[in-house]
């Protein structure tokens, strides 16, 4: 056929290798799945309440604001962590259907065609993609677990280059679960600042971390002197990823180009999700907490777990998230044969039924990226038999 679409992007590698999952399945397989990226549960009822409200309701069903509800926009702006003085408001805002649109939304709109983006590594796949497909060019910047995969602005001066206009930071990051210190943030903001580099800070973790590292990010680096655009939305913390409801929090004139272009693409999110993603923000937040708590308790068992066979992985612990990244190198310079994770990954699915999304396309092509929203014992019974398997694999 003449008109074959050229393939601009590969499938996200977590959709490819779930796709691989439910054929096993489908064959008859029993899967344990910790590649999942969202939590198993769904919104708490009173979000499910105002969804079926709005849905009922005769009025609300046209179009609206192109930027998103005014109402759930000044919820955002006031929910986020602004400086001394500073009035965030609506304008500052704009609803986009998932983090994800957000994050497309901000490339295509701050990007000129080979413009650079700064992406330390690991990092998400999609950041690079969407880099390219909105015309901008990625320059990725490796970090190690030696430095808490924190990016040093060492790190980012040998990186630089006179045509870099953005940095993305995720901070709990996926995928290694590090949060990015105050310190560090700090020295990134100056950094930043001096470059005339703005900071695309990706939150949509911000609210799944631990005691002592949850910190207002923004708000650090905007005190350094940063331009910063906050990418956040309800998908991971109210359970809510099938909503596609997120936004970005950027400075006027950037919310005002990107909803330019958003006029001429998605438009906003659909209502009914709008109003629910309002009450998500406004209600009640025991389920927040209850999923923090879970994750801890997982994040113990896996900690404990993992530590225990150092010859296998080399562990380091996640500051939020629900994903670990353990390092397989241990395990890959004892047995050369397994050339890579992703060799390690294929053989976890195929003969223990344990699938784990191998760390190549994050950039860490020997660790391996294991999802802790399991239910408890479902969880601790599946990682014994990873680490059984691991252990025992010539
Ligand atoms: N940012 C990061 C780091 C993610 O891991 C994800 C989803 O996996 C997203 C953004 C996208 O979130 P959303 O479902 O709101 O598009």
């Amino acid at each position: 056929m003449s008109g074959r679409p050229a393939a601009k992007a590969p499938l996200s590698p977590t959709s490819g290798l779930n796709a691989r999952v439910r054929e096993l399945v489908a064959l008859g397989h029993d899967i344990t799945v910790l590649t999942a990226g969202e939590s198993p549960g769904s919104p708490p009822e009173h979000v499910r309440q105002a969804a079926a409200r709005a849905a009922l309701s005769p009025d609300g069903h046209g179009y609206g604001p192109t930027a998103g509800m005014p109402q759930l926009r000044d919820r955002v702006a006031q929910s986020t962590p602004g400086t001394a003085g500073e009035l965030l408001s609506t304008e500052n805002v704009v609803i986009t259907g998932g983090a994800k649109s957000a994050l497309f939304s901000i490339f295509l709109s701050m990007l000129s065609p080979g413009d650079g983006v700064l992406i330390p590594t690991p990092a998400w796949p999609t950041y690079g993609h969407a880099v390219r497909l909105a015309g901008g060019r990625t320059v990725v910047a490796p970090t190690t677990s030696a430095t808490g995969f924190q990016p040093t602005t060492e790190l980012l001066e040998r990186h630089h280059d006179a045509g870099i206009r953005l940095l993305v930071l995720c901070s709990p990051a996926n995928p290694t679960g590090a949060v990015l210190d105050r310190e560090r943030l700090r020295e990134i903001g100056g950094w930043c600042a001096r470059h005339r580099v703005t900071v695309v800070l990706d939150q949509v973790y911000g609210r799944l971390s631990w005691a002592g590292v949850d910190q207002p990010a923004r708000r650090v680096l905007r005190e350094a002197g940063a331009e910063v655009v906050v990418v956040d939305g309800v998908s991971k913390t109210y359970a809510m990823t099938g909503w596609r409801v997120g936004w970005l929090v950027a400075p006027a004139p950037v919310a005002a180009a990107v909803t330019a272009v958003v006029s001429h693409t998605a438009n906003h999110p659909n209502r009914v999700a709008q109003t629910a993603a309002l009450a998500a923000l406004e209600g009640d937040q025991e389920s927040v907490e209850q999923l923090r708590r879970h994750l801890l308790g997982n994040r113990e068992r896996l900690g404990r777990m993992l530590s225990a066979v150092p010859d296998v992985v080399d562990y380091h612990e996640p500051q939020g998230t629900f994903y670990a990244f353990p390092s397989l190198a241990p395990l890959l310079e004892r047995r050369p044969a397994l050339s890579d994770a992703a060799t390690v990954a294929d053989r976890l699915l195929n003969e223990a039924g344990i699938a784990v999304i191998p760390g190549g396309p994050f950039g860490a092509a020997q660790h391996i990226r294991v999802s802790f929203v399991e239910p408890a014992e479902q969880f601790e019974r599946a990682i014994q038999r990873m680490i059984d398997h691991l252990t025992a694999m010539k």
